[in-house]
């Protein structure tokens, strides 16, 4: 899986998948754009790390709520490596709430988020990618409660739902132009976000995964090199990387 001479933008890395991404696609070669929105010292911590195996990097801060920033952000990519084959969609939030205490702010963040800022890198990453004429793999993080639902996550639920379709409707949109837009469904990963979980709830998930164990962000990494690098003629598909939490 070689991704010498490519370059991959992957929102939210500087923690958990989105930085364990950044490294698995620069191990394969690829130069990466590391975007964090506030913890800068842990991007450049991910930098760092790359450069020391060889690659190169480009930490870039902004917010994917944000339309512009978002422009800023692939801007800066393509005036540092001159161009943008892989765009990973990662950065994502959760305010976890039953609907009955769900405040509007809890609602909207995670829209804004998770939803709207896989439509905001999208957009702005398009029209380098179509100028380019060469192809191009956007990889969405979605998640298993995008495809069941998840109590007390009606918020983060429905925004990982609408990045599912969302990423079926791109695969048809952008398949003339050698674009594939594939989503990855990861079940529960140790990361910070999980890292929150009681050890009551964490029995409870185990109890309903086959393989006995929580994932690595590593193992969502792998899946989504594959999808970056191989996986030439597989678009608009939805993978899970849950240990079988889905089944
Ligand atoms: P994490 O450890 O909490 O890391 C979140 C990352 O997103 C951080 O790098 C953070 O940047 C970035 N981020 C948050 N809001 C942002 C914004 N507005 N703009 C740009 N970057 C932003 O989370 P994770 O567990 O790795 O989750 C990564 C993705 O996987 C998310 O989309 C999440 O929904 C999805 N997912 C995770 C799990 C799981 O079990 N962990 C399961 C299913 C799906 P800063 O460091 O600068 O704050």
């Amino acid at each position: 899986m070689d991704l010498t001479g490519k370059t991959a933008l992957v929102t939210g890395a500087s923690r958990g998948i989105g930085r364990a991404t950044a490294l698995t696609l620069a191990s394969a070669g690829a130069s990466v754009v590391v975007n964090y929105n506030s913890n800068e010292n842990a991007a450049e911590e991910v930098k760092k790390q790359i450069e020391n195996h060889g690659s190169s990097a480009l930490v870039v801060r902004a917010d994917v709520a944000d339309y512009s920033q978002c422009e800023h952000l692939v801007k800066s990519a393509i005036d540092h490596f001159k161009r943008i084959d892989i765009l990973v969609n990662n950065a994502g939030i959760t305010r976890d709430n039953l609907l009955a205490r769900m405040k509007e702010e809890e609602w909207q963040a995670v829209i804004d988020t998770n939803l709207n800022g896989v439509y905001n890198c999208c957009r702005a990453v398009l029209r380098p990618l179509l100028k380019q004429k060469s192809g191009g793999r956007i990889i969405n993080v979605a998640s298993v409660a995008g495809i069941h639902g998840n109590s007390g996550q009606a918020n983060y639920s429905a925004a990982k739902g609408g990045v599912i379709a969302f990423s079926r409707s791109l695969a048809k949109e952008l398949g003339s132009r050698n674009i594939t837009v594939n989503a990855v469904a990861p079940g529960f990963i140790e990361t910070e976000m999980t890292g929150v979980l009681s050890d009551e709830m964490k029995e409870q998930v185990l109890s309903r995964i086959a393989l006995g164990r929580l994932g690595k962000p590593e193992e969502v990494a792998d899946v989504i090199l594959f999808l970056a690098s191989s996986a030439d003629y597989v678009t608009g598909q939805v993978i899970a990387v849950d240990g079988s939490l889905s089944m």
